[in-house]
């Protein structure tokens, strides 16, 4: 195939739009260097494509999930499958693939659950003897948190000195929204059950923020949002970017391999113009992949060459290995002290107000496995979403369903009576998790794609068992009931496959031994001087909270590392 190739040569170009290409494009512009960004989706425009404040009968379909997996009006345009784009999982295996394809990644419609790692969460094996260790500590990367609180904007509270949860350090906040009823109730039950119960930390804005508005409350996040409120690479770290006037963006850009030379440097990136289906090429001083963990591991593996054999700064091997996404378990309950609430605006903002954090660090040598999880609680009478209270007819406080103004009264009485609980916890790698290529499936670019190889431990399934436990104790605690079965040990307690909770990571592990890791502490590939990794490839472990404000932390890193090392003509 005929290579269109740029003449220009820019000092960097970042394969990726989403948290960490948003901000290595926000921080390298700014540092004053001219970045190309490649985007294998189309751009977004919030203002434009988003549907912030569309109703259910704006649309003949009422918002019904038809072919997003978050419904109609979510700012997704991506989900565990998309057409042409496949990818395998070994016989035996299963985990499922969630990618977004769109100027800004999953940035557009994630939960905003910003949860700033603790000191522990650096240093596992230290701790229990269990995985690795990072390379650096919490007060290394505590200054980047500190900058993504006060650029970005995140609500929250500092509770450790409260809480003693050491591993849930103080941060910058904007003041929390107050809690709903439902969550006060909860917190009621948590308080006596001394699980730790606190406001959120989601990077929301509670209060105005360079030029951007505090948040009006209307719980649609996931649409992304007009106002911009909320956190999204597309009007948050994007548009100072351009601002700076060195940001080229190109989207339809579909990265294949990234280029090298003889010298075993990388030169740029060749990608498929999606448009017209002809494979291009951008040149670049510098290469930041950033394309989401799996698809840069993706990139490392398919970029082969007679100097690279295994894939670009793969002589370790490490590439692919040590697949992880945090565990996920979730339970509803019927709770009859809510039925028949006043009605009300319970709206607040696309998200919970209160959350638990991990509150068993310190009891953890009497657990039956390492790690641990937090809680995220969803319920309320916020505005219901198309298919709502589905299965009415069968409601335990419900009296059989019905027709007509008997049915319309029905659903007021019983919306917001019910609870539900969503575990979210740290997986640990193990050798049997990873990612190859398939040497016999291509996309519809010609791209080879991955294959997953898939093994949960016994500490992931024994994690989902406690969570179980955990939810049905908060049920019960607040006088209500579980709604169907709770998960046994044949269902693995109800522990979501792989993927399922798209916090995939470690598959372009960092590390000081370079026969064990593909990078360097700044996220720079041993092998490759000028090539770094700003997604959560280089993660070491999981924790027991969401990555993607440490991708972002890490990623902002990573990017004055690079402004500092072009400054001494070091790449
Ligand atoms: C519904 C949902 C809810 C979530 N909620 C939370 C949450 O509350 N808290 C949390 O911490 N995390 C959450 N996440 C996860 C979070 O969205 C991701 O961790 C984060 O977006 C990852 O950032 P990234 O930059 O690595 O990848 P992305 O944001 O996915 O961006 C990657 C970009 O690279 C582009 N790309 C991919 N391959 C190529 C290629 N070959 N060439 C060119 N471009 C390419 C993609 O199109 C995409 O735009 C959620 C995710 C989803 C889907
Ligand atoms: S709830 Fe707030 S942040 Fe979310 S979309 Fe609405 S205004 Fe924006």
């Amino acid at each position: 195939m005929q290579v269109i190739r740029s003449p220009k040569v820019y000092d960097v170009v970042v394969v990726g739009s989403g948290a960490g290409g948003g901000i290595t494009a926000k921080v390298l512009t700014e540092a004053g260097a001219e970045v190309c960004m490649l985007e294998a989706g189309p751009e977004w425009d919030q203002g434009r494509d988003g549907k912030m404040l569309g109703w259910p009968y704006d649309s003949p379909r009422r918002g019904a999930s038809t072919e997003r997996p978050f419904g109609e009006f979510d700012a997704a345009w991506g989900g565990w499958q998309l057409d042409g784009e496949p990818y395998t999982s070994a016989p035996g295996s299963q985990f499922d693939w969630f990618r977004a394809r769109m100027l800004g990644g999953r940035t557009n419609h994630w939960g905003r659950i910003s949860l700033r790692w603790g000191p522990d969460d650096f240093r596992r094996k230290s701790i229990d003897g269990v995985g690795d260790d990072w390379p650096f500590t919490y007060d290394d990367i505590k200054p980047y948190y500190d900058k993504l609180d006060e650029f970005v904007g995140i609500f929250g509270t500092n509770h450790a000195a409260e809480t003693g949860l050491h591993n849930e350090p103080d941060g910058k906040f904007q003041p929390p929204p107050l809690p709903r009823a439902y969550e006060l109730y909860f917190k009621q039950a948590a308080d006596r059950l001394k699980v730790a119960c606190v406001p959120a930390r989601l990077s929301i804005l509670t209060k105005p923020l360079n030029g951007r508005a505090a948040c009006h409350y209307c719980a649609q996040c996931g649409r992304g949002c007009t106002t911009h409120s909320n956190f999204q690479s597309t009007t948050v770290l994007l548009p100072p970017a351009m601002k700076t006037g060195k940001l080229t963006i190109v989207t339809g850009a579909m990265a294949r391999e990234v280029l090298s030379n003889d010298e075993g440097k990388a030169t740029g990136v060749s990608y498929i113009d999606t448009a017209t289906g002809e494979e291009k090429a951008v040149q670049g001083r510098i290469v930041v992949l950033a394309a989401s963990a799996c698809e840069s591991a993706r990139l490392l593996l398919n970029s082969k060459s007679a100097r690279f054999p295994n894939g670009l700064a793969n002589g370790s091997g490490a590439v692919g290995q040590n697949l992880t996404d945090s565990t996920g378990a979730s339970l509803s309950g019927f709770i009859p002290k809510m039925v028949g609430m006043p009605n009300y605006n319970e709206d607040g903002t696309g998200g919970m107000h209160l959350y638990m954090p991990w509150w068993l660090n310190n009891v953890k040598d009497k657990l039956p496995f390492p790690r641990g999880y937090h809680i995220e609680p969803g319920g309320g009478r916020h505005m219901p979403g198309f298919g709502f209270m589905g299965g009415i007819d069968r409601h335990p406080g419900g009296s059989g369903g019905g027709y007509g103004k008997g049915l319309k009264e029905e659903y007021r009485r019983l919306w917001g009576a019910t609870i539900g609980f969503a575990g979210r916890g740290e997986m640990v790698a193990n050798k049997d998790t990873y990612m190859d290529i398939d040497p016999n499936v291509v996309d519809k670019w010609g791209i080879p794609v991955p294959r997953f190889h898939w093994k949960f431990g016994d500490s992931e399934r024994l994690q989902a068992r406690h969570m179980m436990e955990t939810f049905k104790a908060l049920i019960e605690e607040m006088g209500g009931t579980v709604l169907g079965k709770i998960p046994g040990a044949e269902q693995d307690y109800g522990l979501a496959a792989g993927g399922r909770i798209i916090h995939e990571a470690g598959v372009v592990r960092l590390g000081d031994d370079r026969k064990a890791s593909a990078l360097n502490k700044y996220c720079q590939a041993h092998e490759v001087k000028n090539l770094f990794v700003a997604d959560a490839g280089p993660f070491v472990s999981q924790a027991d909270k969401n990555l993607t404000w440490t991708i972002m932390a890490l990623a902002w890193r990573t990017s004055e590392y690079i402004a500092e090392q072009r400054k001494a003509l070091a790449i």
